[in-house]
């Protein structure tokens, strides 16, 4: 029976499969690049039934709910301030929304009771046997695990080991996207300021629970750019570069970039793999069908997380029977909730000034705003959830 299972990546999609890996008898271990669990992001949303099942299938509605943004409005001005267009917190934030980094928490704690967290380190090989994987590390000694599951997002390095390089599997969608932390000083409320010129959106809102602080969420338009994915420095320069010379709040927020200790700068792709699984390797989350920003990533990864888990307990850890159901269940609902990420740069910075005199007017009709949200919410819950009977959560604190 494969019950050791070695597992790429700390934010969503590895805790969550590692929390229901536990609850069912498997002995995770999660190995994360980054030095500790990575915070910032902007809030990720939760919306429609499968969502809200799977979560209060892993007991953390409760918990969620004390610690939610309560969804963050979206007020589109002009150079001088004034209002051009107004999204309702229902409109951005779906039934729960949180941080991206708080759930990233939320995930990994409960999770810890079962897992073996290894920080800052890599897999560098990965080589099939006949009972398993061996695994080299970048600083650890190589293992030996029965299943290795990538869940390292968009530019998924397990991904690249045992499938091949990211352009086979990745396609950029015109745009990049940056958020990052700033102190309040423009006394902002509740809710997010956002201002467009053709092909850039530069927002940015208070925390909600601590209004001296606030995020930035900077979108721009931009072929494929060449940078160093490690080396945030670049990543600001980048930024500087799209939004230099543009009036509004832009030159004050830019000026906070270069002190940001957590930003977060990514292109928006999708990510298309034909088969989700090869041999004892398998993706979950974005590495299998990412989709950045607006394609329901963070719900997909969840629910991803859950069945993945649950056919392999179903299956006693035949990895052949399991993969091959986990995928066969998903693979159209995700493709489903990933299509709506190829309109998200297109929607936030519209190409055009005529594009976004366009969207400001249709979307401040109500109705429009109602259809969209019951799409997003019907998309979000057109898969059957099986019941996969577990162990009950034992959350360490
Ligand atoms: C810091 C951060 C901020 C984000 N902010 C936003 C946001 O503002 N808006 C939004 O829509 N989405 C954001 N995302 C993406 C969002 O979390 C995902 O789209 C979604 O939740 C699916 O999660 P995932 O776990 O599959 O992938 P991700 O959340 O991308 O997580 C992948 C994890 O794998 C780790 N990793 C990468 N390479 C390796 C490696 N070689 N070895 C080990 N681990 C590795 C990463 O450090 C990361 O922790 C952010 C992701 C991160 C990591």
């Amino acid at each position: 029976m494969n019950r050791n299972v070695l597992i790429s990546g700390a934010s969503i999609a590895g805790p969550a499969l590692a929390h229901w890996l536990g609850r069912h008898g498997f002995r995770p271990t999660v190995v994360e690049l980054a030095p500790s669990l990575r915070q910032g992001g902007q809030a990720v949303d939760f919306r429609g039934e499968t969502h809200l099942t799977v979560l209060e299938r892993m007991g953390l509605i409760p918990e969620l709910r004390r610690i939610q943004t309560g969804g963050s409005p979206v007020r589109f001005v002009d150079e001088l301030g004034r209002t051009l267009l107004h999204l309702p917190a229902e409109f951005t934030g779906g039934e729960i929304e949180v941080l991206r980094g708080d759930l990233a928490r939320v995930l990994y704690e409960h999770s810890l009771p079962y897992t073996e967290y290894i920080f800052g380190d890599s897999i560098t090989s990965l080589a099939e046997t006949s009972s398993g994987v061996r695994v080299g590390f970048q600083r650890g000694a190589s293992r030996d695990f029965d299943l290795v599951i990538g869940a390292d997002g968009l530019h998924s390095n397990v991904r690249r080991l045992a499938f091949g390089p990211e352009e086979n599997y990745v396609s950029h969608l015109g745009y990049y996207a940056a958020t990052w932390q700033l102190p309040n000083d423009l006394g902002l409320g509740k809710g997010s300021i956002g201002y467009n010129v053709p092909g850039r959106f530069a927002s940015v809102g208070a925390d909600h629970r601590n209004p001296a602080q606030a995020g930035a969420f900077f979108v721009f338009a931009a072929p494929e750019l060449s940078y160093d994915r490690r080396d945030p420095e670049q990543q600001k320069r980048l930024i500087d570069h799209a939004f230099s010379g543009l009036g509004w709040e832009v030159p004050r927020l830019l000026g906070t970039l270069h002190q940001a200790p957590d930003l977060y700068f990514d292109s928006i792709s999708r990510a298309d793999v034909d088969t989700w699984s090869t041999g004892r390797v398998c993706l979950v989350g974005d590495a299998a069908c990412g989709a950045t920003i607006g394609g329901m990533g963070t719900g997909t990864a969840v629910v991803a997380a859950y069945v993945l888990a649950g056919e392999l307990a179903r299956a006693q850890g035949d990895h052949r029977v399991a993969f091959t159901r986990y995928e066969s269940r998903l693979r159209k609902y995700a493709r489903g909730c990933q299509a709506g990420g190829d309109r998200t740069g297109k929607f936030l910075a519209p190409g055009t000034a005529a594009g976004i005199r366009f969207r400001n007017t249709v979307l401040s009709r109500l109705l429009f705003l109602n259809g969209m949200l019951r799409l997003g919410e019907k998309v979000s819950s057109t898969v059957a959830l099986p019941d996969y009977p577990a162990g009950p959560s034992r959350v360490s604190r």
